[in-house]
């Protein structure tokens, strides 16, 4: 392989570890080639760029992502907002994505399939971050997020929509296992559908090629997702009657059935009901139980559902994971290599490796011991392009 971009810098996270260089990334037509320790010169006649005493990181994947969301307005707006209304929100905030540093989004909630649109933009030469999209999520009239317009209420409702889901080119199906936090009238203390639909979804996501992820907050819900055979669990929170407490048994379930558990990050606030906060105070100790139970894990963001949650939230969420006890390599471990593989694209994305998509970050200094770094990236190669040189 010709390479035709050197890319040096003083050390390189690979997606799982750290590897003091000088390390020289060769790139050719978007993709990593050869990453050479040796110190060897660039190879004459080809792009070089010196990031100097610079760390370089594969770009950061946010598994879980709204889009079309305005993080400042009324969700329930989104029933009535037209298409292009959609389409161009959408592209605004994958554009400011990635310039916060997530080179590849899967979005799990959009209206109109206006995300699809977005990525066929991007496969006709637009520039943007990779996106991988679901469509409306799947809910009961009147349910967790009706308002997106994916409501079926029956086994055979609920498959004929995952079949024009797959007609309509999306990437993977989500469904609304439980109520939510955002929507009136719904509940996150309750199951929205029982084991049998959710099989009939997950059977007939699955015939068509397509993994099913299932936002879960209530224990019920994550116990029907689990029985059913999802291949993912957002937000995982395992909320009941005595408050977010891990039931040993789904857990084991959720381990053997190597599903993967996308936590979104979600930091307390003032302002946020009481009942939220106990809850929100308890998650991290839940999801280190969940590591150290072999579960997988994966950090996203759930970034537009509100102010809290723009859509450039992810670096400074990363910060704040190193707050609750995990460290800086845990955490970039579950924003790039576990992220990627958790959206299914993990031999693709999320790592520094030959084969792998030239989607980097630039940060001063390291990453090694505080991920602040991370408020200060420097430069972002989208495909081994760089990002502030794309427009
Ligand atoms: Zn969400």
């Amino acid at each position: 392989m010709k390479a035709t971009t050197g890319i040096r810098a003083r050390r390189l996270f690979d997606g799982h570890r750290w590897r003091e260089g000088p390390a020289l990334i060769l790139i050719e037509n978007g993709i990593i080639g050869d990453i050479d320790f040796s110190g060897a010169r660039c190879p004459e006649g080809i792009e070089y760029i010196d990031l100097g005493e610079s760390a370089v990181l594969p770009g950061l994947v946010d598994a879980h992502a709204h889009l079309t969301w305005a993080p400042q307005g009324d969700p329930q707006n989104l029933a009535t907002d037209t298409d292009e209304i959609l389409l161009g929100r959408a592209r605004r905030h994958a554009d400011q994505a990635l310039r916060s540093g997530v080179t590849t989004i899967r979005d799990l909630g959009d209206r109109g399939y206006a995300t699809v649109s977005l990525q066929q933009e991007y496969r006709h030469g637009a520039v943007g971050p990779q996106l991988l999209t679901s469509g409306p999520p799947l809910t009961r009239t009147g349910g967790h997020c009706w308002y997106l317009g994916g409501e079926a209420d029956t086994s055979p409702a609920l498959t004929a929509a995952v079949d024009e889901h797959a007609r309509r080119g999306v990437d993977w199906i989500k469904i609304m296992a439980t109520g939510g936090f955002r929507t009136q009238g719904t509940n996150p203390w309750s199951a929205q559908y029982t084991r049998e639909q959710l099989t009939a979804v997950v059977d007939t996501a699955h015939g068509w090629g397509l993994p099913v992820t299932a936002h879960a907050h209530a224990t019920a819900g994550i116990a029907a997702a689990v029985a059913a055979g999802v291949d993912g669990l957002e937000h995982c929170t395992f909320v009941g009657e005595d408050g977010a407490v891990l039931e040993p048994r789904i857990v084991e379930s959720i381990v053997q059935q190597d599903i993967w558990c996308g936590i979104t990050i979600a930091r307390p606030r003032d302002g946020l009901p009481v009942q939220t906060l106990s809850i929100l105070e308890k998650k991290w100790g839940n999801v280190r139980a969940l590591m150290a139970a072999g579960a997988r894990i994966a950090f996203s963001t759930d970034a537009g559902i509100n102010s809290a949650k723009p859509h450039d939230t992810l670096p400074r969420d990363l910060v704040y994971l190193t707050s609750q006890g995990f460290s800086p390599l845990e955490v970039l471990t579950a924003a790039t290599a576990d992220a990627a593989a958790s959206c299914g694209i993990g031999t693709r994305k999320g790592r520094i490796a030959p084969g792998y998509d030239a989607d980097l970050l630039a940060v001063p200094g390291t990453c090694k011991y505080s991920l602040e770094p991370l408020l200060e990236i420097t430069e972002i190669f989208r495909a081994g392009r760089a990002v502030t040189r794309l427009h």
